[in-house]
């Protein structure tokens, strides 16, 4: 460095500066989560006591607490997220030849389970500002075998129902969403996970709806939600066996034949220590979401025309982001002199803000699992083994999708609105968009 260079010190931290933000002693209070009290640990601990770890009473009643919640008129608890998926898909048909459409944005278990079922996946594109699938990209993916379409409320955000669901409709293909990011999002009135045919979502220890692991299937269609207790549910059919009685009546005479056994020969109940933990959680989730939105919409008032920043949330009335699961941010390099992503986030992190990362799940498009992976020992991949038309697409095919890294980054998830502490973090960021150009 020249002593020029010296004279004219920068304030950024990552050039020695003063940082915007000094982190206090309770500072992973802000970002704890889940909240878990004495009412979770007993409600857990009554269930291991009474040695009911593996029935599904409580389960029932946490379903039905869900369903209630939520607005569905059945839910079905299950092992995890993927499995609750996988049961959706074959609900809605999704078999040996046939297709879905998922947007390429996601955690792979929107998609993966396609191919357990002989099925391959469409891969759409995504809406840069929702980060949902773009319903422009749906449309002229739908072929003879197309079954569902995966929507994924991303990062608590809702998709667009609106204009999805009349294409879905038009060619008679289901909606699956996939709502492990939105547990209690809002769009226009009506919340996540009524909006598709069926609903899947993960509760798992780092979702915004947080058990340990589990998953809950929701949807208003008695056929739908009979088959996901038939695939997956061992003496839920309405067949005695020797360990539960009869405790729910399936109709539909072709589940029936098989006397309880689960058609996908797998195992979906869920614990019911999680369940129990489901059932507190539930009763404290509203307030604790709504603090959430409290927080993070105060953070990005305070970061209202700043350059190179905009909100990812929701604009719409009656619509919210739940809670906020896997908070992000919109970055312009273009209002910041192109300056990369990662060097601002660098600058950030250097002003005491670890969770500026750059990014988001990577494009599952050109996953070699989707092209590749044989399964089913055919010899040949599996995404074209049943016949299936080959959808596959490559590294370039879906450029907004592969681009959204240099233009997504990682916001704090906070938990509590704490205005002093949300202003050094906004601070920060602020910081680092005015001296962008010393980067
Ligand atoms: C976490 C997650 C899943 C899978 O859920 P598990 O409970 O981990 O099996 C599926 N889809 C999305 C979008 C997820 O984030």
């Amino acid at each position: 460095m020249t002593s020029h260079q010296t004279i004219r010190k920068s304030r950024l931290a990552i050039h020695n500066g003063t940082p915007a933000l000094i982190a206090t002693e309770n500072e992973r209070q802000l970002f704890h989560w889940p909240i878990v009290t004495d009412e979770d640990v007993q409600a857990v601990a009554a269930v291991m006591r009474s040695g009911q770890m593996s029935g599904t009473e409580l389960t029932k009643q946490f379903e039905a607490e869900y369903a209630a919640w939520q607005g569905s008129r059945y839910a079905l608890a299950t092992c995890n997220g993927t499995a609750g998926l996988l049961a959706a898909m074959w609900a809605c048909g999704v078999g040996a030849g046939d297709e879905i459409i998922c947007p390429s944005i996601t955690y792979w278990a929107s998609a993966a389970q396609a191919l357990t079922l002989g099925a391959t996946v469409n891969f759409a594109e995504i809406d840069p500002i929702t980060l949902c699938i773009d319903p422009d990209d749906i449309e002229h993916r739908i072929g003879p075998k197309t079954k569902a379409i995966v929507v994924v409320n991303y990062a608590g955000h809702p998709a667009d129902y609106d204009r999805i669901q009349p294409i879905a409709r038009k060619h008679g293909v289901k909606v699956i969403e996939d709502n492990s990011h939105a547990h209690g999002s809002m769009y226009k009135g009506r919340m996540c996970g009524t909006l598709g045919d069926i609903a899947a979502a993960s509760l798992m220890g780092a979702k915004s709806f947080a058990i340990g692991e589990g998953g809950i299937i929701t949807t208003d269609d008695p056929t739908l939600y009979e088959r996901c207790v038939a695939f997956g549910h061992y003496e839920r059919t309405g067949v005695a066996s020797n360990y539960n009685p009869v405790d729910q009546q399936v109709h539909d005479e072709a589940l029936l034949k098989f006397k309880g056994l689960p058609l996908g020969a797998t195992k979906h109940r869920l614990n019911q220590m999680c369940s129990a933990m489901g059932r507190v959680q539930l009763r404290h989730y509203p307030a604790r979401i709504a603090e959430i939105q409290k927080a993070i919409n105060r953070f990005w008032s305070l970061l209202e025309g700043v350059p190179g920043l905009r909100p990812h949330r929701i604009d719409e009335p009656d619509s919210t982001m739940g809670g906020w699961y896997h908070a992000r941010g919109l970055y312009v390099p273009e209002e910041l002199g192109g300056l990369s992503i990662d060097r601002f986030c660098e600058a950030v992190q250097a002003e005491g803000v670890p969770m500026c990362r750059p990014g988001l799940n990577a494009p599952l498009h050109a996953y070699a699992f989707f092209h590749d992976a044989d399964i089913f020992n055919h010899g040949r991949p599996t995404a074209l083994a049943f016949g299936q038309r080959d959808v596959r697409q490559s590294a370039g095919a879906l450029p907004i999708s592969e681009g959204l890294a240099q233009r997504v980054m990682g916001i704090p998830w906070f938990k509590h609105d704490v205005p002093e502490r949300i202003e050094q973090y906004a601070a920060a960021f602020r910081k680092v968009a005015e001296y962008a150009h010393e980067l």
